[in-house]
């Protein structure tokens, strides 16, 4: 059970009653407007798999953030998995800080019920910044901001008792709210449909043994099904509501990554069965994540700041740790994974972070491990001019912003 009592103590601590902008008088002369941020979540990106696929054309949207904004690696924290980043990227503060140290804390599935240091969308909420959130890792039950919140992984619902890398649809959730305000739920389920929250369970090695063929094509068209009904939601709230921080996410293509990931046969772990029959499915999923992006790019204007962020990459079984190497501990140890992103090493693992937006510098490329996944909630206060405050780790990113040196750049 999780404790009520901890959550309406943070709600409060959290939620400070949100003012209205001043109205301005008809004379004074017009303001600037409130810059939009969106922000796309995508779990376990690898650049080792996306490079490739930039180079051979083959996401043609992702190359035009690239070619108008600045990327590069992100650092991420050691024994990266989704809660435990994510939770870094909301507060910019460390897992033991922050609370969510892992799927599960304490025998719980990570809930905002353990959220120790405010989060991103309370402090925007508080600013006056609207704020608009889908599919979000580890946001699970929402929480009240100054705009909507859809829960993303670790949503509780039938089927997905324990929340872990499942995906009930909205209709099926428990133990929880999926959505703030609740009469948005409705609203949605009349206008998007009963859309998955998550992405699919991945199958066992009991399930796939001398079914493999079937197996990983039955699951990669329920994975596509879930995109897809992911695209539309996020068409629907960019039309019908949009935010000035937006921040939505995929989590697809991580779960595809551990059991499917594509180098044969060196890999640790590598099973011709499961690992020769569909090698194009992990690169797939990239080249179908950027037709999402098409999809929200064609909100962006001139006032609207991109930012595609990483958790973490994943990179194949390769080296001793504590844990089998041979199993994610994070997946129950059901699945024949071939690749995994929670080494001890966070280094060996870095997410990856594409900005685009007014004043980022065109065609930039942050060097080496300069940025963190503790720079994302700073930057991002930095853009709608709320200061940062002290218990944050992270720094602004200035120097993808023109007018500022390219010292990281350079490596000096
Ligand atoms: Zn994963």
């Amino acid at each position: 059970m999780v404790p009520c009592k901890i959550s309406l103590l943070l709600a409060s601590v959290f939620l400070l009653p949100i003012s209205l902008p001043a109205q301005q008088p008809s004379s004074a002369p017009k303001a600037k407007p409130k810059p939009r941020v969106i922000m796309v979540g995508v779990n376990g990106m690898e650049l080792d798999i996306i490079r490739p696929l930039l180079l051979k054309g083959q996401m043609p949207n992702l190359s035009r953030v690239i070619e108008k904004g600045a990327y590069g690696k992100l650092r991420t924290v050691s024994g990266p998995n989704c809660p435990r980043v994510y939770t870094t990227l909301f507060t910019s503060t460390n897992p033991d800080e922050h609370g969510v140290t892992g799927f599960i804390v304490g025998g719980i599935t990570a809930n905002t019920h353990m959220l120790k240091e405010e989060p991103i969308w309370s402090m925007l909420s508080k600013g006056d910044v609207t704020v608009g959130m889908a599919n979000v890792p580890a946001t699970f039950p929402v929480m009240p901001v100054n705009g909507y919140m859809i829960s993303g992984m670790l949503t509780r619902g039938k089927n997905c008792e324990d929340g872990v890398l499942c995906a009930p649809k909205l209709s099926e959730v428990t133990g929880g709210d999926a959505v703030y305000p609740a009469k948005m739920r409705e609203e949605l389920l009349k206008n998007v449909g009963d859309f998955y929250i998550d992405c699919e369970r991945m199958p066992s090695a009991g399930d796939l043994k001398q079914h493999e063929g079937e197996v990983i094509d039955r699951w990669l068209a329920k994975v596509q099904t879930i995109r897809d009904q992911q695209t539309k939601l996020f068409d629907y709230l960019l039309v019908s509501h949009p935010t000035d921080f937006t921040f939505l996410a995929q989590s697809c293509e991580d779960r595809t990554g551990h059991w499917l990931y594509p180098i044969t046969p060196f890999n640790v772990g590598y099973n011709a069965s499961v690992n020769s029959v569909r090698q194009s499915a992990f690169p797939d999923q990239y080249i179908a994540f950027d037709k999402v992006l098409g999809t929200i790019l064609k909100h962006v204007d001139d006032n609207t700041y991109v930012v595609v962020v990483s958790d973490h990459g994943i990179k194949p079984l390769r080296e001793f740790e504590e844990k089998d190497p041979h199993a994610h501990a994070d997946h129950e140890k059901t699945t024949p994974v071939i690749a995994k992103h929670d080494f001890a090493d966070g280094d060996d693992v870095p997410g990856s972070v594409f900005v685009m937006g007014p004043g980022v510098k065109h065609g930039f490329r942050i060097m080496g491990l300069a940025a963190s996944v503790y720079d994302i909630a700073p930057t991002l206060l930095h853009i709608y001019g709320i200061e940062q405050p002290k218990q944050m780790r992270g720094r602004v990113l200035s120097e993808v912003f023109e007018g500022t040196e390219n010292k990281v750049a350079e490596n000096k």
